[in-house]
Parts: structure tokens; C-alpha cells; sequence
């Protein structure tokens, strides 16, 4: 018996996706044309599945950055800060952070993943809670693993079964720390974070918010969705990523809370792991900067959001709960996903495949994300070609299909 045959299911589900060159998990990218466009199978195809909110990945300004620091600094630090230390550049990024965010502290970390393995194996220990929302991110619930506090999980965005755990442990000695999204990644729906944030505050608990997917999309700075409901002060890390509306790779958690910089020797995957190259720290740096200066992208990536969710949503598709950049359309099994979601490639359209258990609903998801970079064109191209396919497998109903289209 192979070591891997614990693993018979899992590949059998893989390969019952399709063939190598029509299987949605083993897509290939033949060439990047831009944010918002590529090449499969030698086909021109938008891309619509990519989480690069900001089309940051091409602008002149960070692709500079970038190659003037690769030139400057080399390709790569070899090594951990803790061991090999740190490039000017990774602490005047932690700064700039810091500033934007309005906090005292901050740190990067060498990807999204690392940032929240870091913090919730680290804040919260021996004796200490972590009260997590049930539709959590892989990474919160993988830092929740690597730590050794007892984990308690409350239902999705319900502040009243937060509040109901939360009180069972009140008079407990250990820290309690509450941990919820900015925008949940699957269906784009945001946390009701200032109910949150009132729950947190009567119970004497810590709040940390993962704004992965909220940073450079909610807030009038781009701050995320602690800026746009107006809770900053109530939370007391705000962790994120530089892979989405940044454009790059990378993690990073603000704060102000005193003593901080005692994690970067407590935080094992920040610790024993090579930090960040400096072409990545250079864009990243560049891509701050045009974020908080400049709130056009933001802006023009809400219309967007608004354009393809009022399409999809016009279309009769099933989607998420609120108009955000993450438009996911749920359908009723793994084969019409799988149907459809080459159905679309072939059309033209690049979007996300998302399976069971990975989804919240127990159904599949044609995930879709999109970018300020995108054009209203391209929009109504996809909008376009999922009626077609929608129509074709039964998904929607023919007579919710303009004409026109
Ligand atoms: N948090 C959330 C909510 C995410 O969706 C992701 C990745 N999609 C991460 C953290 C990890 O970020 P990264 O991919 O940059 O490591």
C-alpha cells in the first residue's frame, strides 16, 4: 500500500473534474496579457477569477519599483529577518502600514497564509480563547491549529450566537480573542463588524479582523470594513495581504497594542521562514502608496462590482447576499459546475471553480472576482456569456435573458 492512498478519494474526485486540459483545479495561464486578460489553451480570455481588485499587477509605476529594486538589492533575502536580518525596505514597508492604518505598529510577513498562522497561534495560548467565525478562512483555521488555545467557533455573521458563547466564558482567566472577515472570500458577503465590535467590547474580549479581501475595496481611505462602519478603535489587529488589491505576495498585521514587537520572536512562521524579496517589498511599497493617495481604482472597482452583480443577479443566478467584488454564482452540483465552468473558458471567460466542503452553502460556486481594471465591455461580455451557459445547462430559466443579448 502506497503512503499516499490515505489520499484514494481525494484523487478520484480530482481526476472525475475532466481530462488534464479541461480539468478546472489544473488550469494554466500560455501568457498574461494584462490584469484582466490571458491566455488558455491558446485562446484570448478575460480574466475574471484573479482577486487583483486593483489591476495593481501591471501598473508602469510598481513594475519600476520592482525591477529598479531587483537591480538595486538582488532577487531574494536568502534568509529569516530573526536570523539574517532585515532590507531597509521591510521596515519602512511595516511603517507605512502602520501609517496608513493609523497604528502604532506593524509587521509583513511572507504571505496572507503566514500572517494569520502567525497571529492566532501566537495571541491567544495555553488557557486563552479563540472564538472564531464558522465560515473562517483556511489560514485562521490552520493558525488556530498550530496554537494551543481552546477554539470555539460561532454561527456566520451572527453576533447574538457570538455574544451567547462569548458569555459562557466571561469569568474564565484565559484572553479572549474574536476573529471575523472584512469580506468573506467565497461569497463576497461582509462581516455586520460594528454589532460585532459591541459584543466584543461588553465581554471584554480582543478582535482581530482579517481584511484580506477588504482592504483597498471598503472605506473612504480604502482602510477596509473596519474604516467604512467605523469601528477602527474597537479592533485591535487588522490583518491582511498584499496578493489581492496590492497586487504582489505577502502578509502583514497592524496594531497598538503595547509590546508588540515581541511576536517577531514568538511567531514561528514569521521567525523560521526566508521574508520577503525586495522586488516584492518594492511594488508592495508602490502600490501602498497609490492606494493611499489615490481612491479612483477603489471607486471604479465598486461600480464594477455593482455591474456584474446587477447583471448576473438580473439573469435569475443565484448569488451572494450584498454587491462586493467577490460575485459567486451557486449552482446545484459538481457536475453542472464543472460543465459550465468550461462552458464559460470555452466562451472565453476565466473564473474560479469552488467545491464543496471548501464552500459555506455544501454547493458548488463559479466564483468570480473583479477588478477596477476591468472594462465595462469586458463586464458585459461575461455577463453575456454566462446567460448563454446559464440557459444551455439549465441553470437559469431562458425567459430572464434579455433579447438583446
Ligand atoms: N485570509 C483570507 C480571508 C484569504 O481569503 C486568503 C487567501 N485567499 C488569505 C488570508 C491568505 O492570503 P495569501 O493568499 O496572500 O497567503
Amino acid at each position: 500500500m502506497s503512503i499516499l492512498s490515505k489520499f484514494d478519494a481525494l484523487a478520484r474526485t480530482f481526476e472525475k473534474l475532466g481530462p488534464p486540459d479541461a480539468n478546472p483545479l489544473r488550469v494554466t495561464f500560455d501568457k498574461i496579457n494584462s490584469s484582466t486578460e490571458g491566455v488558455i489553451n491558446g485562446k484570448t480570455t478575460i480574466l475574471l477569477g484573479t482577486n487583483n481588485y486593483l489591476g495593481l499587477t501591471f501598473d508602469a509605476d510598481c513594475i519600476e519599483e520592482s525591477v529598479s529594486a531587483v537591480r538595486r538589492f538582488g532577487t531574494g533575502t536568502t534568509g529569516s529577518r530573526v536570523a539574517n536580518g532585515s532590507y531597509a525596505g521591510h521596515r519602512d514597508l511595516e511603517k507605512n502600514l502602520a501609517e496608513y492604518f493609523g497604528r502604532k505598529h506593524g509587521m509583513v510577513f511572507s504571505t496572507g497564509y503566514q500572517a494569520n498562522l502567525s497571529m492566532l497561534s501566537t495571541l491567544a495560548g495555553h488557557g486563552d480563547y479563540l472564538i472564531l467565525d464558522s465560515d473562517s478562512h483556511a489560514s485562521i483555521y490552520d493558525g488556530a491549529r498550530l496554537g494551543h488555545a481552546e477554539v470555539i467557533r460561532f454561527r456566520h455573521n451572527d453576533p447574538a450566537d457570538l455574544r451567547k458563547r462569548l458569555s459562557r466564558i466571561k469569568d474564565a482567566p484565559g484572553s479572549k480573542l474574536v476573529v471575523v472577515e472584512g469580506i468573506y472570500s467565497m461569497l463576497g458577503d461582509s462581516s455586520p463588524l460594528a454589532d460585532i465590535a459591541a459584543v466584543k467590547r461588553e465581554m471584554g474580549a480582543y478582535l482581530l479582523v482579517d481584511e484580506a479581501h477588504s482592504m483597498g475595496v471598503l472605506g473612504a481611505k480604502g482602510r477596509g470594513l473596519a474604516e467604512h462602519a467605523g469601528v477602527e478603535a474597537d479592533v485591535d489587529f487588522i490583518v491582511g495581504t498584499f496578493s489581492k488589491s496590492l497586487g504582489s505576495v505577502g502578509g502583514f498585521c497592524v496594531s497598538d497594542i503595547d509590546g508588540f514587537d515581541v511576536l517577531r520572536l514568538a511567531c514561528r512562521p514569521y521567525v523560521f521562514t526566508a521574508s520577503l524579496p525586495p522586488a516584492v517589498i518594492a511594488s508592495t511599497t508602490q502600490a501602498l502608496r497609490r492606494l493611499s493617495e489615490d481612491q479612483t481604482l477603489r471607486v471604479r472597482l465598486g461600480e464594477n462590482a455593482r455591474r456584474l452583480y446587477d447583471g448576473l443577479r438580473g439573469l435569475g443566478f443565484h448569488v451572494g447576499p450584498e454587491a462586493s467584488p467577490i460575485v459567486s454564482v451557486e449552482v446545484d452540483n459538481a457536475e453542472i459546475a464543472v460543465k459550465a465552468w468550461n462552458a464559460l473558458l470555452a466562451g472565453g471567460l476565466y473564473v474560479n471553480l469552488a467545491l464543496p466542503p471548501a464552500t459555506p452553502t455544501s454547493r458548488p460556486l463559479l466564483r468570480a472576482s473583479i477588478s477596477a481594471a476591468h472594462t465595462p465591455r469586458q463586464i458585459d461580455t461575461a455577463v453575456a456569456l454566462f446567460a448563454q451557459v446559464g440557459v444551455e445547462l439549465g441553470i437559469i430559466s431562458p425567459s430572464s435573458v434579455p433579447v438583446a443579448m
